[in-house]
């Protein structure tokens, strides 16, 4: 199996759709693929694979155990991703796991789970799935998703899964993309699966399903804590990263966090907040692909007028 790796290296990656951030938890609307998206698929390991195609970047595990995937993009996806899989595996999916909610990463969770394969998330995503949602946006109502694109296994913090003669360690870091949020951690790999912690431009932060941005922060802290030099990280979407990259990236948030936070404190309005452009010198780096720089600056200043008044109250 190991032979056929060479040749599903695909060195350029790319940043997928651009509608993915803001992807709701209810799966989308019933909308075929574009007969043009492919998936490419990546391979990081002996037996470890990214599949890149329409959403959210999956990881795959296959091996002796059989196949297990890190989120599943949207269920029109569901054909394309099994078939990446059967050239790498003779046996079917059997464990999905979600790093987060939102529907570019749970879309093919119906699918997968009619088949019988077993998903695993954070207690939260059941939850949240599982329950009628209200769209803050449009205050349309989100209706709960069907019963097998429910996770079956749910965990509060921290749960490992023994397959394929790896150990994946899912750990809970909350309040930080989402309320839902999981890193997927390869241990011997050394590889991790961050899902919408880590993307390629600014971060979107679901203030409706909990996310802040000082979670985030945090939640990069712990992971930066865990990983060295050689770990390689997979982005939720975006192309495959390190942690020099993860590193920049907080660092990045913490000064502009800190910017806004000094604005909103001084009673800045959300205009002058942007007009005080806290992003600059990261525009160039990080804006353009899910945000640009006054539409990210317009969520973080909500997000730390929120925090701020959350300390007040305290
Ligand atoms: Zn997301």
């Amino acid at each position: 199996m190991n032979s056929r790796t060479g040749s599903y290296l695909v060195a350029a990656l790319m940043s997928v759709g651009a509608t993915l951030a803001l992807a709701q938890q209810a799966p989308p609307a019933p909308m075929p693929a574009p007969p043009d998206t492919k998936i490419e698929t990546v391979n990081l390991a002996p037996g470890i694979y990214v599949l890149i195609g329409r959403g959210g970047n999956i990881g795959l595990t296959v091996g002796t155990d059989g196949a297990a995937i890190i989120d599943d993009q949207f269920a029109d996806m569901v054909p394309k991703i099994r078939a990446a899989v059967a050239l790498l595996s003779e046996k079917p999916v059997h464990f999905v796991i979600n790093t987060h909610l939102h529907g570019d990463h749970t879309g093919g969770n119906d699918g997968f789970g009619a088949a019988g394969a077993v998903i695993i998330a954070h207690d939260n995503v059941r939850k949240r799935l599982g329950s009628d949602q209200v769209n803050p946006s449009n205050n349309q109502p989100i209706p709960a998703r069907a019963r097998e694109a429910l996770p079956v296994v749910t965990f509060a913090d921290s749960a490992t899964l023994h397959f394929n003669d790896e150990d994946l360690e899912f750990t809970h870091l909350p309040n930080a993309h989402t309320e839902t949020d999981i890193a997927v951690r390869f241990r011997k790999a050394n590889i991790v699966h961050m899902g919408d912690l880590f993307v390629g431009g600014f971060p979107f932060i679901d203030g409706n399903t909990g996310g802040t941005l000082d979670g985030l922060i945090l939640a990069h802290e712990k992971v930066l804590a865990s990983i060295d030099d050689n770990t390689r990280v997979i982005r939720g979407h975006g192309p495959v990263g390190n942690k020099a990259e993860l590193q920049a990236f907080h660092d990045m948030l913490v000064v502009v966090r800190d910017r806004v936070a000094k604005l909103v404190k001084a009673g800045k309005t959300q205009e002058q907040v942007v007009a005080a452009r806290p992003t600059k010198e990261f525009e160039e780096k990080y804006a353009g692909t899910s945000f640009n720089a006054e539409q990210w600056l317009g969520r973080a200043y909500v997000d730390q007028k929120r925090a701020l008044e959350m300390r007040r109250r305290k």
